[in-house]
């Protein structure tokens, strides 16, 4: 390490990795974005080449990130090689011809190629001679489809370790929680590896998660205020939404662009390389833009959508701050984020089994539990990684105690509102109307059910229009209320209403903050 990359000691659990891999251990590999995953396998790879143990293949799933990590080994004078699909026949002869004479320390490949017969003729050639040093498999998450990044080419790697069982390999990933790990370890045949899991805390991340009220104003308010001329990159759910986006911001005087996948290449192209140069470029962009963009001083990542899960928004916000310094995780969260979540998994179009299903509502639920909650977020995001932590500091949270109140009354107004509901009308309603008759008011719609001859009508006119809100997001986050989206976000009572109903289960809200306080106090470069 010190002779090839010129880096004094080892960070974290490099060391322990590096030898396990010399020594010729399996290994599943965790550790956050920036912690060092590549000198992981890169320091066996030269050490098991000059030991005569040959090649060490790694498979990685982007043509960027390959490019990257050969440009960054041949400068140090390692001798590193890609196969891509953008290379023609004679270039892949030559790199194989490399290889095969011994020449090459470590072969790039995406995982498409590894597994075609031509490649795999190859790989047979080079064990048949004990030449095969280590098997790396990159962003192993893919491999699984409860990761975030399911990538069905990964299925096929499992074949490694069936054809040569003798050769090393080790897995590595950035964000993979409980159920991801096993599902990798299972699909990859990698139950005698060791398992190294780094600390996932970004410490100079700082989380925010704000209630939605007028979410690009919100974002507009958060860039101009904390971050004028900083790089980042605001996160959309759909297309349309990047592109519309991008447009106000820049109506507005902020250097955005936009990024996503139905963009013709060239543009992306244009676009990312732009967002890599130039400073202070705010890239919109759906989840399509990330992977393998090595940009260190990204100053926040914004959600004006929420992701799926917390694998997602981990990742996603980890790209922000690589360098060390201050950076925020800002995301703008609402009733609708909820509801639009909950209907893509239960969405009866896709052909998703049951089981699938439920494995999503549960990581949705622990990500909904994050947004809502008014303890530290940092120790709920590490806690979903089984890493215990104690109250940050550098979350709006800790920043910013929220002052919460009990709303466990009005969530059972809420419930009850439902049940009356439906009991006169035989009818389901959505939240607006059902709010309405909670606050007495005499609508048309509220007449024309005679609605106000319930006994919850007006029973919760002490609370505003924004509590009650809130109150309805919590109760759905929590499965006590669900929301049919087939008929108009039709609002049921859930499998979880019985722990409210009989008393079980409180539920205390946040305050709502008229202004967003955030800022204070702030840790800063
Ligand atoms: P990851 O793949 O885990 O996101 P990288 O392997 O790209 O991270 O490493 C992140 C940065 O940290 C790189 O610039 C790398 O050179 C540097 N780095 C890795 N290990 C060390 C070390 N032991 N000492 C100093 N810098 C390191
Ligand atoms: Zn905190």
């Amino acid at each position: 390490m010190q002779q090839v990359f010129g880096y004094p000691r080892f960070r974290g659990l490099q060391a322990d990795i590096v030898s396990g891999a010399i020594a010729g251990d399996d290994a599943l590999v965790l550790m956050p974005t920036g912690g060092g995953k590549s000198l992981c396998y890169q320091i066996p790879a030269i050490a098991r080449r000059s030991n005569g143990q040959g090649l060490t293949v790694v498979v990685s799933p982007l043509i960027a990130l390959m490019y990257d990590q050969v440009r960054a080994l041949q400068e140090v004078g390692v001798a590193a090689d890609c196969l891509h699909s953008a290379l023609d026949y004679a270039q892949v002869q030559a790199v194989q011809q490399r290889a095969r004479n011994g020449e090459t320390t470590l072969l790039y490949a995406a995982p498409e190629r590894i597994t075609t017969p031509h490649f795999l003729d190859f790989l047979d050639h080079l064990a048949s001679k004990g030449q095969l040093a280590l098997f790396a498999i990159d962003e192993a998450h893919c491999v699984s489809q409860w990761g975030h990044d399911f990538r069905p080419e990964y299925r096929q790697l499992a074949l490694l370790h069936q054809r040569y069982p003798q050769v090393p390999r080790m897995a590595l990933t950035a964000t993979a929680d409980a159920v991801t790990r096993e599902d990798i370890i299972e699909r990859l045949q990698l139950q005698e590896a060791q398992v190294y899991v780094s600390s996932f805390d970004r410490p100079n991340i700082c989380y925010q998660v704000v209630e939605k009220t007028d979410p690009r104003k919100q974002l507009l308010r958060f860039i101009e205020d904390e971050h004028p001329d900083d790089a980042g990159i605001v996160y959309c759910q759909s297309r349309k939404k990047v592109e519309e986006t991008a447009q106000w911001l820049v109506e507005q005087g902020i250097n955005a662009l936009p990024y996503h996948a139905g963009l013709p290449a060239e543009m992306r192209q244009l676009h990312q390389d732009r967002f890599l140069r130039e400073e202070g470029l705010v890239m919109t962009a759906t989840i399509a833009f990330g992977m393998g963009i090595d940009k260190p001083d990204v100053r926040f990542v914004a959600h004006l959508d929420m992701p799926k899960n917390i694998e997602g928004y981990y990742q996603e916000t980890g790209r922000a701050g690589r360098d060390g310094q201050a950076a925020d995780a800002w995301m703008a969260y609402g009733l609708a984020d909820v509801v639009n979540q909950r209907r893509m998994i239960d969405d009866p179009q896709s052909q998703a089994s049951e089981a699938y299903r439920q494995v999503m509502r549960t990581k949705l639920d622990a990500l909904l539990a994050m947004a809502e909650t008014t303890d530290c977020r940092r120790v709920r995001l590490l806690a979903y990684f089984d890493e215990p932590s104690k109250p940050c500091g550098n979350c709006d949270n800790c920043l910013n105690p929220p002052k919460t109140w009990d709303a466990t009354k009005a969530a059972l107004m809420f419930l009850s509102c439902i049940y009356r509901v439906q009991q006169k009308s035989d009818m389901h309603f959505g939240a607006g109307h059902l709010i309405d008759i909670l606050r007495g008011k005499m609508t048309d719609k509220v007449q024309q059910y005679e609605h106000q001859s319930l006994s919850t009508f007006g029973i919760g006119e002490g609370l505003s229009q924004q509590q009650w809100g809130a109150v309805v997001r919590q109760l759905v986050a929590r499965d006590a209320v669900v929301a049919d989206a087939q008929a108009f976000n039709t609002m049921r009572l859930g499998p979880a209403a019985k722990t409210l109903l009989s008393g079980q289960a409180q539920v205390f809200l946040r305050e709502s903050e008229r202004v967003a306080a955030s800022g204070r106090g702030r840790m800063r470069k």
